[in-house]
């Protein structure tokens, strides 16, 4: 039994069946302060760790935005769950060749999350919350940060709970599933008020749907492979669909300006990846096929491209970033 169910079984014992939402919080805190996950030893692999090519196009898009809103140079560059900080370092590297010099933000709680961080970005600065951002035009990002955020379920309309049953942990009801997110609509809104209030721009991107749907997304990955929601509770990741229509419903309703919801692949390559992989591989003719490969991953409908989705935030008085139009 991991610790973390242990723990998990004494407060279902003491407090009778917690939510979905208090046990997928419970776990993934637990999971993200122990461990870095990512990568081929680790649970599961990001696009920014495929490819250079993921950030460097989100830092270009940032740059772009930035520059038509006339460039402030008290525009900071923030991001929400930065994992090891890859992404981060390679958008920080475009945004700062055009010409931005400001400050770097990040919100994370893992400690563990934390320390890589700091090696890849020296000199950034950490939050606990995107409220405790500073008061400044944001260029912020979060990318697979959404999904870990705790979903409530309901079965036949009624709220979903974890409860230990014949010596395990098991769900106490099922039927027709819905899922919701408060711990998500309310990021959506703290990001939109930022950027309503300050000035800046917000790309979001996640795995997802752009329209609200029924059904039951919860799932847990380990070492790359999907495994059953309630086991191992804390050793292994556990995501949920983004309903991009619920997250860019909270962002107008705090005063945000809104983008339609594209697919990552398409925005990737209205973006310009495609140049992009050929300058790499021209540049490094002996990585020319992993560059090929990576590309695909992230653009092509069997890889990451029609899965996951991207949203933009914008301040009214900024214009919306490009690729979405
Ligand atoms: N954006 C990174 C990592 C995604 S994994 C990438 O694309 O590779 C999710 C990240 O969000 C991790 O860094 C995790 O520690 C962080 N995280 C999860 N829940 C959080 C919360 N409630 N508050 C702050 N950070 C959180």
């Amino acid at each position: 039994m991991t610790p973390l169910e242990r723990a998990l079984r004494e407060r279902i014992q003491a407090e009778g069946p917690i939510s979905v939402e208090a046990f997928m919080e419970a776990c993934n805190s637990y999971y993200y302060a122990t461990r870095d996950p990512f990568g081929a030893d680790g649970d599961f692999t990001t696009a920014p760790e495929i490819s250079q090519m993921f950030g460097e196009i989100l830092g270009a898009a940032l740059a772009e935005v930035w520059k038509r809103a006339g460039a402030p140079a008290d525009a900071i560059y923030a991001e929400l769950g930065p994992g090891r900080g890859t992404l981060a370092a390679d958008a920080l590297r475009v945004l700062r060749s055009a010409g931005w010099a400001g400050e770097v933000h990040f919100v994370e709680t893992s400690p563990v999350l934390r320390q890589a961080q700091a090696k890849a970005v020296p000199g950034a600065h950490w939050h606990d919350l995107v409220e405790d951002l500073p008061a400044r035009p944001l260029l912020l990002v979060a990318n697979e940060f959404l999904d870990a955020l705790p979903i409530v379920q309901t079965a036949d309309g009624v709220e979903r709970r974890v409860q230990v049953a014949a010596g395990g942990l098991a769900f106490d009801r099922d039927g027709e599933i819905a899922e919701s997110s408060p711990a998500r609509d309310a990021v959506v809104s703290a990001i939109a008020l930022c950027v309503a209030e300050r000035g800046g721009a917000a790309i979001i991107i996640d795995y997802g749907h752009e329209r609200n749907a029924a059904g039951d997304t919860l799932q847990a990955v380990r070492s790359h492979r999907f495994a059953p929601v309630l086991e191992r509770p804390g050793e292994q990741d556990l995501t949920a669909h983004v309903d991009f229509e619920a997250a860019a419903r909270a962002a107008s309703n705090a005063g945000a300006g809104v983008t339609r919801v594209v697919p990552q692949g398409e925005w990737l390559i209205r973006l310009g990846i495609e140049s992009r992989a050929r300058a790499l591989s021209r540049a490094n003719p002996e990585r020319a096929r992993d560059v090929e490969a990576s590309l695909q991953r992230l653009t092509s409908a069997d890889g990451m491209g029609n899965l996951f989705k991207v949203l933009a935030l914008h301040s009214p008085k900024w214009p919306a970033p490009a690729g979405f139009a």
